[in-house]
């Protein structure tokens, strides 16, 4: 059987024509939350809550409908037949994945779920300035209850965080996530704290007065030139940056601006592209339906970290592009490179997560996903959680925050979302940029001095190859395996920020 006779097999036209529509829905919806992140006056706040809630309902519903199972259990015999990596059987294997986890939770759940969380959100978005973490404990503790109930839809799970986990980065669990997080902490602590004994890097030369017009156009040069296309694609602002897919041809992303602070927007940006790339570069094929899109949490956050941190601050990078940016910005006319590199890498002890260095980043997010588990075991009270965030800080970072809103309060995620499986995917995004940039360099060990010479299209062809193209045809570990030759290893990433380092620092 060729390919095309099996896309005109019937009850796979079928099948594709109810996912199509059900990727739709979910389109809709994205439309609406960009829209709600970046123009949409406050007054429409409640109506699209109310709107987003319907969308999620009706794509819920088309999801678990009867007649996808059977669809499903007609075209079991056609997936065995195909080789397990073709287009068809992906289809086939992904949306019965989806299908069955959908089936397990009740639409009502579901509903009452979103609109609990957007009561929440829209709380904590006034209770996090006023330091108010009485406003949102009550509010944190129905999320407690409402994600253990969740995790309780699927009670073969060994832990209540399993389910949770298993649905942003498919194939960890509680155990496996922290195991790695305990290898990954007990080399990460010792190289954090012998970087820190140190004197801090000067970083005055990022700090300033950067008009936001020549930020925006500098950030776009660089993206351009990395290879986000805007034909398929926007840049608007909005506060906490993100990347949406309405469709292959409809990428956007979003960043912020600080006039007085050159970092960040330059690199949000980067990062935010660094996702959209992924997305921008998915067979055509796989665009409309549940294999159009990325494998996971964790590999998503691989490609934008690649890009911002392995690649975006990198010395070969900046060699190519630090003349242009002091055209750009006449304050750095006297500022070396060198300076300017270890300002843009200065590795820092600091309470926001959002903030941190790419060597602290990561202890930032052991102390989440440790409580968030906590938490669901109950062992950790709700009305407890700032006094034990604040003895992880100072336990782990030697800090302790002064206020909650710097604590407890700063991330969206328990506010927005249920509490667990929200944060190992960025950690298990920095462990995998290593471990992709490794191979892609042995792959082609003409990409650091082709980055240096400004040009990433041999980086971007060997991503596209072995990552991008490939949109949810595997599961993240399949990916990783495929792409890498082996299973997800903390040794790359460590190497990468071992040699990065110890040019920068006494270690
Ligand atoms: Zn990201």
């Amino acid at each position: 059987m060729d390919t095309e006779n099996l896309h005109q097999h019937p009850k796979l036209t079928e099948l594709t024509t109810r996912l199509t529509e059900i990727a739709d829905l979910r389109s809709a919806a994205q439309i609406l939350e960009w829209d709600q992140s970046t123009y949409m006056p406050s007054g429409g706040a409640a109506a699209r809550g109310r709107q987003l809630s319907t969308l999620a309902r009706l794509a819920h519903e088309k999801l678990t409908d009867d007649a996808v199972a059977r669809l499903l259990e007609e075209l079991a015999p056609l997936e065995r037949e195909l080789p397990v990596d073709s287009t068809s059987a992906s289809l086939i294997r992904v949306a019965r994945r989806d299908h069955q986890r959908a089936t397990r939770i009740p639409t009502a759940f579901t509903a009452r779920l979103q609109d609990h969380l957007s009561n929440s959100f829209n709380t904590w978005a006034k209770a996090r300035p006023a330091n108010d973490f009485a406003a949102v404990r009550p509010l944190l503790e129905r999320t407690l209850e409402l994600s253990r109930e969740l995790s309780s839809f699927f009670p073969e799970a060994a832990h209540p965080a399993d389910p949770l986990i298993d649905y942003a980065d498919q194939g960890m669990t509680a155990a496996s996530v922290r195991a790695l997080f305990k290898e990954l902490l007990a080399e990460l602590g010792p190289l954090a704290a012998a970087i820190t004994a140190q004197p801090l890097a000067d970083a005055s030369c990022l700090e300033g007065h950067f008009p936001e017009a020549d930020q925006l156009g500098f950030g776009r040069e660089v993206i351009t030139r990395l290879g986000y296309d805007w034909e398929r694609g926007r840049q608007d602002k909005t506060h906490h940056p993100f990347m949406t897919r309405f469709a292959l041809g409809d990428i956007r992303i979003t960043t912020r601006v600080k006039e007085h602070d050159l970092g960040e927007a330059l690199f949000s940006t980067v990062h935010e592209a660094g996702h959209a790339m992924y997305e921008q570069g998915t067979a055509p094929e796989l665009d409309g339906g549940p294999l159009g899109e990325g494998a996971s949490a964790g590999v998503h956050e691989s490609q934008s970290r690649l890009w911002e941190n392995v690649v975006g601050r990198s010395r070969g990078f900046w060699g190519h592009f630090y003349p242009s940016l002091q055209r750009a910005f006449p304050a750095l006319a006297g500022v070396p490179l060198d300076s300017f590199y270890r300002a843009i890498n200065r590795v820092e002890r600091s309470l926001i997560r959002t903030d941190a260095d790419e060597v602290t980043y990561n202890l930032h997010v052991i102390i989440r996903f440790d409580l968030e588990l906590e938490m669901l075991e109950g062992k950790l009270a709700v009305k407890d959680l700032p006094a034990a965030w604040n003895a992880r800080y100072q336990r782990d970072l030697g800090l302790t925050p002064p206020a909650d809103k710097d604590g407890c309060m700063q991330d969206v995620h328990w506010f927005a979302g249920p509490i667990g499986g929200a944060f190992q995917g960025y950690t298990l995004g920095n462990i995998l940029s290593g471990q992709f940039y490794a191979a892609a360099v042995a792959g082609d060990p003409g990409i650091p001095d082709a980055i240096a010479r400004g040009e990433f299209a041999p980086l971007r062809r060997w991503l596209t190859d072995h990552v991008y193209r490939h949109g949810r045809k595997f599961s993240a570990p399949e990916l990783i395996q495929r792409a890498t030759g082996q299973p997800l290893t903390i040794a790359p990433y460590l190497g990468y920020l071992r040699a990065k380092y110890r040019e920068l620092y006494s270690l």
